[in-house]
């Protein structure tokens, strides 16, 4: 069978579908600053869908002709079955391309993935055949299997046990067309996936909707042996764990860098994860091993306010501590802080905008928060809801009425917390010049 996956490009824009738990982000900062890292962030920052990779391989392996695109342009005209990766902010563009594909090859069967795909088939289901409900490689297993049909609402069963996955073969997808600017800039990049899950469930945290609070962990050996391949095959330089919540078990993480080190692997690499499963032990071996950057998601400098929304949030201390090891080390700290949670009030948001100049991490991004279908906090925010034009849902715009503030004094905050965060004399004396070069190489 002739099988085509698109993540569709769309000129102008980057969609990143997936990241925010596969509905997609799309960031829109404004103001001289934010447009200079929303356009480099389009040009530089591109992540694989990882379902993609999986899919893609399965397929293969079991004898169909796939092929990745990032435009319906490029689809064979005979293709079988296409599969499209939906997104929040982009599922008018996406229904609208699965239109335009119809009239090209009427013969193929066009069916949808992704989180908002799954929490809302009725916006997708006049455009398509199908639509994947989960995590998509289960129902791939079963279809190839012959055991499940692909039409209407597919519901996908987890994969139990992630090392069933095949290593992915980047060659369907091409290495090249992947990066993850600005905390690893060298090419060739790719990433790996060594759980999925997280046991914490924050209530208003997009990954649950598909990933769900229990843990699944690959073997560490058989992490390691995929690491030692794309090394081998594809000479990668730098690598991404895509893991959601990387260090929930440390030992295991112990033994994956000790095999890293073992196996003089020589990468640079990057992962997400919680500060409060980060210690200075856990930090320096992860570092020998070729750690230069993370993601944390710090959120909020009011702990109450992030135990109201679902998060347990970790000691101020204790995030003071790490966070200036890291940066001792020269490892790259990037640090997400979400702005306008329900009840905050002017003075709230403040306190984390000036939080986050005080950590003075390498990179920090300030988000609005959003309400995901399919999350708690989603139930909980439906009465407050400013719109229903899911295309707002990016995490940059106001979308919930506030009591305490209004969304364009949001909106401001948000724009004052990019401007004032990076034009500050510290940040600019630590991280300015090398970071203003790699926006420009
Ligand atoms: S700790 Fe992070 S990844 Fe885990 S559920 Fe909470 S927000 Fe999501």
């Amino acid at each position: 069978m002739i099988i085509s996956l698109l993540d569709y490009k769309v000129k102008g824009l980057n969609f990143n579908r997936e990241q925010t738990g596969t509905f997609g982000s799309q960031m829109r900062a404004s103001g001289f600053l934010g447009s200079l890292i929303t356009n480099a962030k389009k040009d530089k920052l591109h992540l694989p869908i990882m379902s993609f990779a999986y899919m893609a391989t399965l397929l293969k392996n079991a004898g169909h002709d796939v092929g990745f695109f990032h435009d319906d342009g490029d689809i064979p005209k005979n293709t079988q079955l296409v599969f499209i990766a939906s997104s929040m902010a982009g599922y008018k563009i996406e229904c609208g391309i699965a239109a335009k594909i119809r009239k090209n090859s009427p013969q193929a069967k066009i069916g949808f993935i992704g989180a908002f795909a799954s929490v809302k088939p009725e916006l997708f289901k006049e455009a398509s055949d199908f639509i994947i409900d989960g995590e998509p490689e289960g129902a791939i297993l079963e279809f190839i299997q012959g055991n499940k049909a692909l039409e209407g609402i597919v519901h996908s069963p987890q994969v139990p046990n992630l090392d069933d996955l095949p290593v992915p073969d980047w060659d369907i997808m091409g290495v090249d067309n992947f990066s993850y600017f600005p905390i690893l800039p060298k090419k060739p990049f790719l990433p790996v996936i060594t759980s999925r899950g997280c046991t914490f469930n924050c209530d208003f945290c997009p990954y649950m909707v598909s990933q769900k609070p229990a843990m699944r962990y690959r073997a560490v050996n058989s992490v390691l042996n995929e690491i030692e391949t794309l090394i081998k095959k594809y000479k990668i330089k730098n690598l991404l764990f895509r893991d959601i919540t990387f260090t929930m078990n440390k030992k295991r993480i112990q033994e994956l860098c000790q095999g890293m080190i073992d196996r003089k692997f020589n990468l640079d690499w990057a992962c997400e994860t919680r500060v409060d499963l980060l210690d200075p032990e856990l930090i320096q071996l992860m570092y020998k091993s070729g750690l230069r950057g993370v993601n944390l998601g710090i959120e909020s400098f009011n702990l109450d306010i992030m135990k109201k929304n679902g998060k347990k949030p970790d000691s101020l201390i204790h995030q003071n501590n790490i966070i200036e090891l890291m940066n001792k080390l020269g490892i790259k700290v990037s640090a997400f802080y979400m702005l306008g949670f329900p009840d905050e009030t002017e003075a709230d948001i403040q306190n984390t905008i000036d939080y986050s100049q005080s950590l003075n991490t390498h990179f920090a991004q300030f988000c609005i928060f959003t309400p995901f279908p399919g999350t708690p906090t989603f139930e909980e925010m439906k009465g407050r809801l400013l719109t229903e034009d899911w295309t707002k849902f990016t995490e940059y715009y106001p979308v919930i009425k506030y009591e305490k503030i209004t969304p364009q004094k949001v909106e401001q905050l948000r724009d004052k917390a990019f401007v004032s965060y990076y034009f500050r004399p510290r940040w600019i004396a630590r991280y300015g010049v090398n970071t203003l070069r790699s926006f420009f190489n």
